[in-house]
């Protein structure tokens, strides 16, 4: 069986019938499952995001200096095209990421802007991570944060739409920051890693920059402020207006652009947390998180390697740890047993204490939460049998986990012969 022929048969049929066993299938070198978005495995069973990782590391010295060479250039074209105070703008969560791209910035002479989108959520480490760049980076910076009702709102009402209460935030850092650079005619927006990488769709060679089509199909997925007018009950435009693009007579006009400062020099998370904790202080989370190992990324919301990590479990059958020991065994800092253990401990873990604080931020009780999560569940990787979700592991056998809250008459499609 072809990659080509995974690719463009999620589905597989014998005699009609759906061969469930290949949609579960894992990757042999990390620890995805092929359902993952936009993942494909080839004919070695090895998927498309580590044949991608395997590409970047053959990059030579030499490569990455014709890179940087580019990056100069770029710079010198960002600071003729300044008119204002301003030659860029970062947007920054405060993470590992933002100090990165703020001390690359820095070192090659820009004078930048830093502008956050605060989902009101923030970790106190994480707090205390983007409160520290104004004066361990000694830049400005300028922190918008819509108002907490208005986030409550989205919260709940991008649960019941779509299973992701994040959803304002994976937009709001999108679009925000594009808004201020456009306003106040900054040429270029620096933004940290490659984001899709994850799927192995773009190669060191496609330079991908920052456009209005990508932000919308994969930070959006596809929904707009209409979406969320239509079915949050409360919401009106002007409330939502920093959820939207600015126009593309604005991007004419300003000739502003977003480049990813991933494409012009290499690549390593855990490098540069280390470095910018040596550097800046940057602290990792002081409390290990219930549903992954790594304590050092999504600082910037309490919820993120919590109950919205554990939606999308439910949902693909797949979470954080899954992400990270994948990232990690690609890079060497796992083996792909030790990974498989990371799964086999934190994908699973419904994080209780994280789920009652957001219940209670929402005023959601916990039983409309289950009933609305399992209406989300993917049939290609959950199925039910004797009042349990069943699915199939990364170690080869399959187990049941949690009990069936769906309705009866949603359950059809979850039944396998
Ligand atoms: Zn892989």
């Amino acid at each position: 069986m072809t990659g080509d022929f995974l690719l463009e048969n999620r589905y597989h049929y014998l005699n009609n019938k759906v061969i469930y066993k290949y949609l579960m299938k894992y990757c042999k070198k990390c620890v995805y499952p092929m359902i993952s978005v936009n993942l494909i495995l080839d004919d070695e069973g090895i998927c498309s995001a580590c044949r991608l990782q395997e590409e970047f590391d053959m990059l030579t010295e030499e490569f990455w200096e014709q890179r940087r060479k580019k990056f100069i250039e770029l710079t010198r074209w960002a600071k003729s095209k300044s008119t204002g105070n301003y030659d860029c703008v970062i947007p920054v969560s405060g993470g590992k990421d933002s100090y990165f791209q703020v001390h690359k910035v820095l070192e090659y002479g820009l004078k930048p802007l830093l502008v956050t989108y605060h989902g009101n959520n923030y970790l106190p480490e994480g707090q205390r991570n983007l409160d520290r760049m104004r004066e361990k980076l000694n830049v400005d910076h300028i922190v918008f944060g819509p108002s907490i009702e208005i986030l409550k709102k989205l919260n709940r009402g991008c649960f019941e739409i779509m299973g992701d209460m994040n959803w304002h935030a994976h937009a709001g850092i999108k679009t925000y920051p594009m808004h201020i650079a456009v306003k106040f005619n900054i040429p270029l927006v620096v933004w940290g890693e490659i984001t899709w990488t994850i799927s192995g769709m773009f190669s060191a060679n496609d330079f991908v920059e920052y456009n209005k089509r990508t932000v919308f199909e994969h930070d959006m997925r596809g929904f707009t402020t209409k979406d969320m007018l239509e079915r949050i009950k409360g919401l009106t435009h002007k409330d939502l207006v920093w959820l939207t693009m600015p126009s593309d007579k604005e991007f004419e006009e300003t000739q502003t652009k977003g480049i990813y400062v991933g494409n012009f020099f290499k690549w390593d998370p855990n490098i540069h947390a280390q470095e910018m904790k040596k550097n800046y202080g940057f602290e990792f989370a002081s409390q290990p998180f219930a549903r992954t190992y790594r304590t050092m990324s999504n600082l910037d919301d309490m919820h993120e390697n919590g109950i919205h990590d554990y939606l999308k479990y439910i949902k693909f059958g797949y979470g954080r740890a899954t992400d990270h020991a994948s990232k990690d065994i690609r890079s060497g800092y796992l083996t792909r047993e030790e990974g498989l253990e990371m799964v086999r401990k934190y994908d699973h873990i419904r994080p209780q204490d994280d789920l009652n604080r957001w219940l209670k931020y929402v005023r959601m009780t916990e039983e409309q939460f289950d009933h609305i999560a399992d209406s989300f569940r993917d049939h290609r990787v959950w199925w039910v049998k004797d009042g349990k979700w069943w699915k199939n592991n990364l170690w080869g056998d399959c187990s049941a986990y949690e009990d069936v809250k769906l309705e009866k008459d949603k359950i059809s499609k979850y039944i396998r012969q």
